[in-house]
């Protein structure tokens, strides 16, 4: 049996789970503003897992994600903690915001400190208060708005847990991501925690694909960290590893007509679409300059010269990252949706 979790001065006991609100910080009103954080503490010792949504204050999928995982999180039979925490960004999640009240972004205040700006204070709560009891971390993200990801894994795969954690989650893509300073996964790792980040989505939106993939991914997850009992299910393929990454950009600016959607494998030369003046036929044509499949795409028609326009992740090996794809999306049976 398990003693006692306890977080910010709060214990639950082994095989209960809590629902907490600590206290993060005041509005301009005064009015204290609090953290919605959920433990789950089972039984039997093992991991502590923290599952994290809104950082990014406008990233909605992951706090479904979060919510359906924990529906389906039994403290009697779990084995080790998951500590959730739905919205990190309370104050960008008020305002419908990716950023804090002073337009900083909070994914670049980590690791935070007492007596600096709201962003280091926030960033220093959460790291103190939460993720110094976590030994695990699943960092859930969206693409920005009018832009939406495909479904895919972003980690540092040289740590073997790691690596272990973002091929059990089954997204079809990994992508071995370096580490950006002052994010959440430049603290974590820097104390030991292996940590992954789920993009999938776009923000301010509710994406039923993302959202099922996600919560089955971080599932398979507690799973293979012994956390959940393992499933007779078949397990999944191993993920298919991006060698990089590029965007492709605008050339002119104009109305964007996109002729690919998102997991589409498109080749060096194709046309992807075109770009065209609100009047005339004139256009002109968007040309793949790399092979690759498409993980990240704007899905709003409207752009200028130098816009991103398409993320495609290159492969070596590009017939199984199709191949990959094709598997994921029949396996979850709901299409992505049209850009
Ligand atoms: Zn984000």
């Amino acid at each position: 049996m398990s003693p006692p979790f306890e977080l910010a001065g709060q214990q639950v006991a082994a095989g209960q789970r809590r629902t907490m609100q600590l206290a993060l910080a005041q509005l301009y009103t005064q009015s204290p503003l609090t953290v919605p954080v959920e433990v789950v503490h089972g039984k039997l010792p093992g991991p502590v897992l923290l599952l994290c949504a809104a950082i990014h204050g406008d990233e909605l999928n992951g706090i479904e994600v979060v919510n359906q995982v924990l529906a389906k999180v039994n403290p009697a039979r779990l084995r080790g903690t998951l500590v959730a925490v739905p919205v990190v960004n309370v104050f960008g999640f008020i305002h419908k915001s990716r950023y804090l009240p002073d337009r900083r972004d909070l994914n670049r205040c980590f690791p935070g400190s007492e007596k600096g700006s709201l962003g280091a204070r926030v960033a220093h709560f959460f790291v103190t208060e939460i993720v110094s009891k976590c030994s695990h971390i699943i960092d859930l993200h969206t693409g920005a708005i009018h832009r939406a990801n495909l479904p895919q894994i972003r980690a540092q795969l040289d740590c073997p847990i790691t690596r272990q954690m973002a091929e059990s989650f089954g997204a079809p893509i990994v992508l071995d991501a370096s580490i950006r300073d002052g994010s959440l996964r430049s603290v974590a790792e820097a104390q030991g925690v292996p940590v992954i980040l789920y993009e999938a989505g776009e923000a301010l939106r509710f994406d039923p694909l993302p959202i099922k993939a996600g919560v089955r991914g971080v599932l398979r997850v507690m799973r293979n960290l012994g956390m959940l009992k393992a499933s007779t299910a078949r397990p999944v393929a191993g993920p298919i590893i991006a060698r990089s990454s590029t965007w492709i950009r605008a050339e002119h600016d104009g109305l964007l007509h996109l002729k690919v959607r998102l997991g589409d494998r498109i080749r060096k030369g194709d046309c992807l679409g075109t770009i065209s003046a609100p009047l005339g036929a004139e256009q002109c044509k968007v040309i793949a300059p790399r092979s690759g499949i498409v993980i990240g795409s704007l899905t709003m028609p409207l752009v200028n010269e130098g816009d991103a326009i398409c993320h495609i992740a290159l492969f070596d090996e590009i017939k199984q990252a199709e191949l990959s794809v094709e598997r994921f999306v029949d396996e979850l049976d709901i299409q992505p949706a049209p850009l």
